[in-house]
């Protein structure tokens, strides 16, 4: 039974591409001028199990910078370093309702970033990463997220470069949360910090095992070794699925019913708690900055998988 249940993903896998690899919907993310060349027709969708299974169709080991789904494994590192409720009182967990790279989210709220999977939040979040130096967190990072793959992950030059002549709007949000008391150290290392880690190069199958990790309290499914606690991964997951899609969050557990990050590369990770997690790729972007393509691929296999958390049967 087990083979008939490999096959039967692997067919709902292919079913999911070829059904919306012809969707000619969204846009390229150009305000990061390098993601603006991106090939549009890139489409990939991979799965892993809790068990270590991984399932792939499409451009799975096509590389492709994290971009904000970093956010999510960055918060878990910290939230293992500081526990919760001090990077609650610090960050906050609630949706902005606003884009993710909203300066006014920050200035409504006294300061305070509202949730760790926008932009003001994600800086400070970073600015809390283990390490006395920049170079010392970025490293905590870097591994960190690798532990989360199960595999050394490593920069893209080209795009750290780009987002770093791009970002003046980046470094207004860490002055703000400086002047605000809400971030620590300088807020040009925060920053620099942050956009390394929005650069580092992954690809769908990396991001189903990154997924998979959370969905497993906290254990790589692959390698066997715990990167974080269970009660970071519940908390984590909370946390993305109210703000991981950014102002889509609300609709998008309405429809879909598991917590899903997104990144501008065009990368989405949705997690299945206990079961898995589905890692899609396609540059397109919609409005808010998600993937058009894989918010399609991967609404239909949780549908057909079942994977809505508010469904009793
Ligand atoms: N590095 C990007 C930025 O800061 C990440 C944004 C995103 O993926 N939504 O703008």
């Amino acid at each position: 039974t087990g083979e008939l249940e490999h096959d039967r993903i692997d067919a709902l896998l292919k079913e999911a591409h070829e059904r919306y690899a012809d969707v000619d919907e969204g846009l390229l993310a150009h305000y990061i001028p390098i993601l603006g060349q991106a090939d549009p027709n890139l489409f990939g969708i991979a799965m892993s199990h809790v068990g270590g299974s991984v399932h792939t169709v499409g451009d799975c080991s096509h590389l492709f910078s994290i971009q904000s789904i970093s956010k999510m494994f960055v918060y878990a590192l910290v939230v293992q370093e500081h526990g919760r409720e001090v990077v609650r009182d610090r960050i906050g967990v609630n949706n902005t309702g606003m884009p993710f790279n909203s300066v006014m989210a920050v200035e409504l709220n006294n300061g305070l970033p509202m949730n760790p999977m926008v932009n003001a939040g994600a800086i400070a979040t970073t600015s809390l990463m283990p390490g006395k130096t920049a170079a010392k967190k970025w490293e905590n990072v870097r591994e960190g997220l690798s532990a989360f793959a199960g595999r050394s992950l490593s920069l893209d030059d080209e795009v750290y470069h780009s987002e770093s002549l791009a970002n003046e709007r980046n470094k207004a949000l860490g002055h703000l949360l400086k002047s605000y008391g809400r971030l620590d150290g300088d807020p040009y290392d925060a920053v620099d910090v942050y956009t390394k880690q929005c650069s580092l190069n992954i690809n769908a199958h990396d991001l189903a095992i990154m997924g998979a990790t959370l969905a497993d309290g906290g254990v790589n499914p692959v390698t066997g070794k715990r990167v974080v606690d269970a009660d970071v991964c519940r908390d984590t997951l909370a946390t993305v699925a109210s703000n991981g899609l950014y102002e889509r969050s609300g609709e998008w557990l309405f429809e879909i019913g598991i917590p899903a990050k997104s990144g501008v590369s065009g990368g989405i990770v949705a997690v299945a708690p206990g079961k898995g997690a589905i890692g899609a790729f396609s540059p397109p972007l919609d409005m808010a900055g998600n993937s058009v393509r894989a918010q399609l691929a991967i609404g239909q296999l949780s549908r057909a998988m079942g994977l809505n958390l508010f469904a009793s049967a």
